[in-house]
């Protein structure tokens, strides 16, 4: 008997891969979403089986509309939703605005913000106690971005992440009499894969220095506080923006 399905966007590497092995060990049972690496998300729900946890991969895009209605249609299929971590997002080159072109900018807000606004209202139609539910929680990831605006490196991602911590504090005032808590992390410079996937490999080494605590934070630090913020031990937080960046 599990806790009901967590659906978990982007979680077949870093801060969500680390999120689903603390959800299985928890006892959600894991939707490990991925969208194109489906070795990753293999090794994920065998490393959360081999715990003796319960978990199933997805493959779908969590920026599209028939890739979201695939992700909840197989979380249906496995049995009753018990919350939703809107975790999967994208950063691109370092660029400056005057240099940004459409295509990077309708890419990056659908990742980064469509997607995850899309899937929060698949997550509210079956966790509200308006519609019938029985209740659960949102956590969406954002980012200390939100706050520093990212100049001449990616100010497109840092509106993207303000623009999650807004949607965050209004869904969360929207459906606080109906059983769900809306929350956010903010992860400062954390050591996972999207700052290569970023053209920049050295990111975190050329960052550190900048963090009060001199180092940056690990995948699991962020899934900590994730977890945290999905479970009853935060019955009363809705609305909250949970800064993990080491004081930055
Ligand atoms: P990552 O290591 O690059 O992993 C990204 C994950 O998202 C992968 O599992 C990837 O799947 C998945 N993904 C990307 N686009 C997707 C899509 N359209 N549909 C479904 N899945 C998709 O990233 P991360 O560093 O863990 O970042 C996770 C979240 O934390 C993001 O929202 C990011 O903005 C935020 N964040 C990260 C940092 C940091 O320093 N790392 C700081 C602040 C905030 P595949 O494996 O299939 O490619």
């Amino acid at each position: 008997m599990t806790r009901g399905v967590l659906v978990i966007t982007g979680a077949s590497r870093g801060i969500g891969a680390a999120t689903a092995r603390l959800a299985g060990a928890a006892g959600y049972d894991v939707l490990v979403n991925f969208v194109s690496n489906a070795d990753a998300a293999t090794s994920v729900v065998a490393a959360i089986e081999a715990a003796g946890g319960s978990a199933f991969s997805v493959q779908a895009d969590a920026s599209s509309k028939a890739g979201i209605a695939a992700i909840f249609a197989a979380a249906d299929a496995r049995g009753t939703l018990a919350g939703l971590v809107n975790n999967a997002g994208v950063v691109d080159a370092r660029s400056r605005v005057d240099e940004m072109d459409e295509a990077r900018l309708t890419r990056m807000m659908g990742t980064n913000i469509v997607g995850p606004m899309l899937c929060a209202g698949e997550a509210v139609r079956r966790l509200s106690t308006l519609h019938g539910g029985a209740g659960g929680a949102i956590v969406n990831v954002s980012s200390v971005a939100a706050r520093l605006g990212s100049p001449a490196e990616y100010v497109d991602y840092a509106a993207s992440k303000a623009a999650i911590d807004t949607f965050t504090l209004g869904l969360a005032r929207e459906v606080a009499t109906e059983g769900i808590r809306v929350n956010a992390v903010r992860p400062g410079i954390i050591d996972t894969e999207i700052h290569a996937s970023g053209g920049q490999p050295d990111r975190v080494q050329r960052v550190r220095g900048m963090v009060p605590m001199l180092r940056e934070g690990k995948a699991d630090e962020v899934a900590r506080a994730i977890l945290w913020l999905l479970s009853d031990e935060a019955s009363y937080t809705t609305g909250a923006l949970l800064d993990v960046g080491g004081g930055r």
